[in-house]
């Protein structure tokens, strides 16, 4: 099995106990699969105490935040921002998932200022695109997955390359109403992805890890993992617990 980063966005779920046990589970867990490169994204204030934890197990697990300013501080009340990540020892900057696109107003261009801000403060930022349905339906998901990327990654240098990763999610294949993909679908775009990629970066654009994400579950993870251009996958609720993500991590 080729390379690939698996991870998960909590959302606003679990306490900070689950949160803790769920890590302290997982960080057992992720020792017998090195092929992997593992990531969780909790919300904001089990930040701290989650760093403790897997430093403290010296586990290679990454930490993620949802959200980041990209400002390092200022008038922005109910904001953090990147200093502020930083500090906690974050590695991974989640940016322009679709529910902070739908409900609080992340846009193409604050997606791309918050992924500059990231590198910036040395984060790989986990940048997310994602068509809808309506896309779909009138057949322009293409046009609009590398509008959102282009601009996305407007001014990110061809240095930068490695230091960030791409998901994409289509909006309506996310969450407990979504409709899972067809694999030929996923491999389709994702192609296409990189053939954006390459259209920005030259051959270097095929360094740029693209994951996958979108009700992935224990029957058709298998089916995603295998295309070339899939470099991991983004998992929400079939990786909530810690069993069910191994059940994900062992049908790959
Ligand atoms: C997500 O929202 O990023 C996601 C992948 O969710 P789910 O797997 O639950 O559809």
């Amino acid at each position: 099995m080729k390379k690939m980063f698996l991870g998960t966005n909590w959302k606003m779920n679990k306490t900070t106990a689950e949160g803790l046990s769920y890590t302290d589970a997982l960080t057992d867990i992720i020792s017998k699969y090195p092929e992997f490169e593992f990531f969780i994204i909790p919300p904001y204030v089990q930040l701290w105490k989650i760093r403790e934890l897997i430093d403290s197990k010296k586990s290679t697990l990454k930490l993620g935040a949802q959200n980041v300013h990209y400002e390092d501080a200022g008038q922005f009340t109910g904001e953090i921002s990147p200093t502020q990540l930083k500090e906690i020892g974050v590695d991974i900057l989640e940016i322009g998932h679709s529910e902070r696109r739908q409900y609080f107003n992340e846009t193409d261009y604050t997606v791309n200022l918050k992924t500059l801000a990231a590198l910036k403060h040395g984060f790989t930022p986990l940048v997310c695109i994602g068509d809808s349905m309506q896309d779909k339906k009138y057949g322009v998901s293409k046009e609009v997955l590398a509008r959102q990327l282009k601009i996305a990654l407007h001014d990110v240098p061809a240095d930068a390359i490695g230091k960030f990763w791409v998901a994409y999610e289509p909006v309506w294949a996310i969450g407990v109403n979504g409709i899972p993909a067809e694999a030929p679908l996923v491999n389709d775009i994702h192609n296409h992805l990189r053939d954006v990629t390459v259209e920005l970066y030259g051959e270097a654009g095929r360094g740029i890890p693209l994951l996958f994400g979108g009700s992935v579950n224990i029957d058709n993870a298998r089916q995603y993992a295998p295309f070339e251009n899939v470099n991991g996958l983004f998992i929400g609720r079939s990786a909530w617990q810690p069993d069910s993500f191994e059940a994900i991590m062992k049908s790959l």
